[in-house]
């Protein structure tokens, strides 16, 4: 349950800098302090989001491959953010300058993004092998639903981009569905989707990538790019 799961009010009351200490310093002043972004980070911003990343296969994967951008993976399970928590840190000790640029925070990636991110601030968003909710009374559980995507919509930037990728058949056309649908995303073609870097990743880097991988079974990708609305915002 996430009733004691705690929202900033807006994304101006969110301190990142617990999550991505070495893109921020922090001074005291006096009873205050003060949190500032470093020099050579002015303005930087979380741009990727992994929706219920899991064990963090993918935000390790694409930290290296994006070394300036940060990364966001979002986990509703106690003991999965722990164990991404305390996997980040490791990497950090070992290799104290790389993957600075990920984290993991305990949330309903289904509820408040808004008060996380501002209008257009991301440029990927991945819901990769998502719970499929089998039962009909179910699928209003699901993670990509109309009323979500508008809020996806919302805090992904025009020429964003919505991977998604699913063993389950019936999935895949419920979310190609809802994503056809909606007039804020289009469909991008599979040989454009093929040449997009994250890809690999996205079919393979993850836990539950590696298990369909060894039990055989298939995966259904479908990417969607945030386009503009009438009035072009
Ligand atoms: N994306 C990962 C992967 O490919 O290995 C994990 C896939 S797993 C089947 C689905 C994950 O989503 C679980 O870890 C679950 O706890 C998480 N999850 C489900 N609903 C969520 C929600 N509303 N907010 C955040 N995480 C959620």
């Amino acid at each position: 349950s996430d009733h004691y799961l705690e929202y900033p009010l807006s994304p101006a009351h969110m301190d990142w800098s617990t999550h991505y200490p070495k893109f921020f310093t922090s001074k005291s002043d006096n009873n205050q302090t003060l949190v500032t972004q470093s020099q050579s980070s002015i303005q930087k911003k979380v741009e990727f989001a992994d929706l219920g990343c899991g064990y963090g296969g993918l935000l390790v994967a694409l930290s290296t491959l994006f070394p300036d951008t940060l990364m966001l993976g979002m986990e509703i399970r106690v003991k999965v953010e722990d164990y991404v928590r305390e996997r980040i840190n490791a990497l950090r000790s070992q290799y104290p300058e790389q993957y600075q640029n990920v984290s993991i925070i305990r949330m309903n990636a289904m509820k408040f993004l808004p008060n996380f991110f501002e209008k257009g601030q991301l440029s990927k968003m991945f819901f990769l092998f998502p719970d499929p909710h089998f039962k009909t009374r179910k699928h209003k559980a699901r993670i990509i639903t109309a009323q979500l995507l508008s809020e996806y919509a919302y805090v992904l930037r025009v020429g964003g981009i919505i991977y998604t990728i699913t063993d389950v058949k019936d999935l895949n056309e419920w979310m190609v569905k809802h994503l056809d649908d909606h007039p804020l995303f289009e469909r991008i073609p599979d040989d454009e989707v093929e040449k997009d870097p994250v890809i690999p990743h996205v079919r393979t880097a993850t836990e539950e990538g590696k298990k369909v991988e060894r039990n055989n079974g298939d995966k259904f990708l479908a990417c969607y790019k945030r386009i503009a609305d009438n009035d072009s915002s």
